[in-house]
């Protein structure tokens, strides 16, 4: 019973199993693959990496994946040793020859006293007598445990599809154009009537932003992630393809909004931005969900009057992913409330990304494994990379369920998911231009999360 059972030997199953080990605690890993293959997963590894073989920056001091990488390193990571052992030259990134780093994860855990690795398909929720499993089965959970985890979440608990809109970092918006309003000034249950930001559009600048949705490059999609779409939830470069006007009656409306900066012309339609996390330094934008190419999205929503120099903390994409709705079903320690002996790690939470989902296993993994030996830590502090996203995934994140709509969607890493820092222009600089004091703000960020992330340890 003290036996700690990990379903899933991916990047967050594989590191948790490695943590919880080395903490002394004997793992089962169960992992289905040969014997049960996935859409995207290609071999028998653990770890494997199914599309790029990027872990993106290692830049520590100024960039948010880079301190991820680099708190992960300072936690005896499997992940990160073995990206260390299979690493490619990549410039400024973090890029590895996916099967030399497979074969690592595979053969250190293989060898591992602690571990005992089980081929096969867990097949609907776990048995009973298991007392301590860490779910950690990725965007592509089998069906019948899919199903599983439903029965206790209830129906819509589960997303089957991913269809995220862009978010934007505040501090990269014009607010010289761009006003704070919500339709008709409505306040709803917690709201002040000037909830969401908006952008204008006249006639022309319309005209030309759905030439170029029209002609911006899509992504080509596998087959198996030729889903249907839902209601209300198009992409919308396919309402632009419907007909000139859709957007306008549609995400667009100019309706219940009055421009302050220029009170006298109506728009001819307005992009509307909300809140994405509770610190409010994230804003999505409004039934944006999109599957054009990442580079097509910065440059066409970077036509937005308001949004010149938008940086975003996420671009739009729309994929099969199943993750839980984490605000709602898991608690600080990862544990699902209905059921408290399960505790999930990975993309299945709610985060996105490689090292996003390894770092989360982390955690999970030395959850568990303090819990079965009887001394109960919590997760690292918001302060922290690993705990930014734990955060975001269990708390930190604003439900918007004011219209019936959660809006809890996966995240990548981003500065915009830690508690702001005060930066103070520095001695001796007469100029100090803006973009001197973001990266000042990012390096404060990232020296308070490795301060912090020590006392964890
Ligand atoms: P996985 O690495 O997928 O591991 C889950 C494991 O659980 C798998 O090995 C699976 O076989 C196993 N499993 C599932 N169900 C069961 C079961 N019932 N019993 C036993 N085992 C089971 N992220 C990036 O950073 N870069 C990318 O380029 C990228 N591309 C992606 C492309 C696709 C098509 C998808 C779907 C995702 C992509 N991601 C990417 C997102 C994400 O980071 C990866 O999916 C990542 O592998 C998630 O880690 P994980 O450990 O949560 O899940």
């Amino acid at each position: 019973s003290k036996t700690l059972h990990i379903i899933g030997g991916g990047l967050a199953g594989s590191e948790a199993a490695w943590q919880a080990a080395e903490l002394g605690v004997q793992v089962v890993l169960h992992e289905m693959r040969p014997v049960r293959k996935t859409d995207a997963h290609q071999t028998d590894g653990l770890a494997e990496l199914v599309c790029s073989n990027s872990f993106r920056s290692d830049d520590y001091e100024n960039n948010a994946v880079g301190l991820l990488h680099e708190e992960m390193r300072r936690c005896n990571s499997i992940v990160m040793s073995a990206a260390e052992k299979a690493k490619l030259p990549a410039g400024g990134a973090l890029a590895v020859d996916r099967d030399v780093f497979s074969q690592a994860v595979t053969a250190q855990l293989e060898a591992h006293p602690n571990i005992t690795i089980e081929r096969g398909e867990v097949a609907g929720l776990p048995p009973q007598e298991w007392k301590h499993v860490i779910i950690a089965t990725g965007p592509l959970t089998s069906e019948a445990l899919a199903q599983g985890i439903q029965s206790l979440t209830g129906e819509d608990s589960l997303s089957f599809f991913d269809a995220i809109a862009p978010i934007i970092h505040k501090e990269s918006i014009n607010f010289d154009v761009v006003w704070a309003q919500s339709r008709y000034d409505k306040a709803g249950p917690g709201g002040t009537g000037a909830d969401y930001l908006n952008c204008p559009m006249d006639e022309e600048q319309y005209n030309a932003f759905i030439d170029a949705l029209l002609e911006g490059d899509k992504t080509e999609f596998k087959e198996w992630e030729n889903v249907p779409y839902f209601d209300g939830c198009l992409p919308i470069e396919v309402m632009a393809e419907r007909g000139r006007e859709t957007l306008r009656f549609g995400p667009m409306k100019p309706v219940g909004l009055t421009n302050p900066n220029n009170p006298d012309v109506k728009p001819h339609a307005i992009v509307q931005l909300r809140q994405d996390n509770a610190l409010g330094t994230l804003w999505n934008m409004v039934g944006f969900q999109t599957k054009l190419k990442y580079g097509a999205q910065a440059d066409i929503f970077r036509m937005i009057p308001g949004l010149e120099d938008a940086k975003f903390a996420r671009l739009g994409g729309l994929h099969r992913n199943t993750f839980l709705n984490s605000p709602v079903l898991l608690d600080g320690q990862l544990r699902m409330k209905a059921d408290p002996r399960l505790r999930f790690a990975g993309q299945v939470t709610g985060v996105e990304g490689y090292v996003e989902s390894a770092g989360l296993g982390l955690v999970v993994g030395r959850l568990a494994a303090h819990e079965i030996l009887g001394n109960e830590i919590d997760a690292p502090p918001k302060t922290t990379a690993l705990g930014a996203l734990v955060n975001h995934i269990t708390g930190g994140h604003l439900a918007d369920e004011s219209n019936g709509i959660k809006s809890f969607q996966p995240m990548n890493v981003n500065f915009g998911l830690f508690p702001p820092i005060e930066v103070t222009k520095p001695e001796g600089v007469k100029r100090w231009r803006g973009p001197d004091r973001g990266k000042a703000k990012k390096q404060a960020t990232s020296a308070r999360a490795l301060v912090d992330l020590e006392q964890w340890r």
